[in-house]
């Protein structure tokens, strides 16, 4: 483990172009569940994700969907980004991390401090209504929600945080390629990468690629450079950044 650890050291030192994959992982121990993945969103309380997150069946009946993003706020309060974020946004301070592409939507990077986020499947930092476009902000829709139990613009129509659902095409994906391409590190933090668009991203990477990520992940293992299952933030302690 120590030589991993100074081999990543050695890495990340000479890295000048580092970009970052991260997924649910990175957010769990602050306390936010993938609810994305069945296993989350059953912890939460029995919510069908596909259910929650079909576009086709917001437009028809949102109710679902606010249920589901009450609790989602609730859980929310207080939330604080790990380690794994500090350390993502004190390399971005350093001139080494170019990106950080996440799946997440929970705004913990840019919590952290990160400037140059891509966000893939979109946040509840803000929503639109799906009628007229207005653009309502976080702390709108929390209030709202939390007080109606639901979201409507002035004009009548539904608002919808900007999160990605089903259906939806993600966000930056062209952006997040050509970042890809242009790494020499390729850093995906708490990621299984089965999920498609982001998955394919350290494929097109010509550096090294280097996973952190406890559990299964779907990556040849010849393919990394250092693949370490285990803790993001414990991971991040033993480094120096
Ligand atoms: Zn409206």
């Amino acid at each position: 483990m120590q030589e991993t650890l100074e081999k990543l050291q050695e890495l990340i030192d000479n890295s000048k172009y580092i970009v970052a994959l991260s997924g649910a992982g990175i957010s769990t121990s602050a306390g936010i569940p993938d609810f994305r993945g069945e296993k989350g969103i059953y912890s939460l309380g029995l919510y069908d994700p596909y259910r929650t997150f079909d576009i086709n069946y917001f437009k028809e009946d949102p109710s679902y969907f606010f249920r589901f993003a009450r609790e989602f706020l609730k859980i929310y309060e207080g939330v604080k980004p790990t380690k794994g974020h500090m350390f993502l946004a004190e390399l971005e301070k350093k001139g080494k991390l170019k990106v950080v592409i996440t799946q997440n939507i929970d705004g913990l990077h840019q919590m952290a401090g990160s400037k140059n986020v891509i966000e893939l499947h979109g946040s509840f930092r803000s929503g639109r209504c799906l009628s007229c476009g207005k653009v309502y902000d976080f702390e709108w829709m929390r209030k709202t929600l939390l007080e109606t139990d639901d979201l409507y613009c002035n004009c009548g129509g539904v608002v919808k945080p900007d999160v990605v659902f089903f259906g939806e095409p993600v966000i930056g994906i062209d952006e997040a390629q050509r970042h890809s391409v242009m790494a020499d590190l390729f850093l995906v933090l708490g990621s299984s990468l089965t999920v498609q668009p982001a998955s394919i991203l350290p494929y097109l990477t010509s550096g090294r690629v280097v996973i952190i990520n406890k559990g299964d992940c779907a990556f040849p293992e010849e393919r990394a450079e250092i693949i370490l299952n285990d803790d993001i933030d414990s991971v991040v302690e033993r480094l120096k950044w």
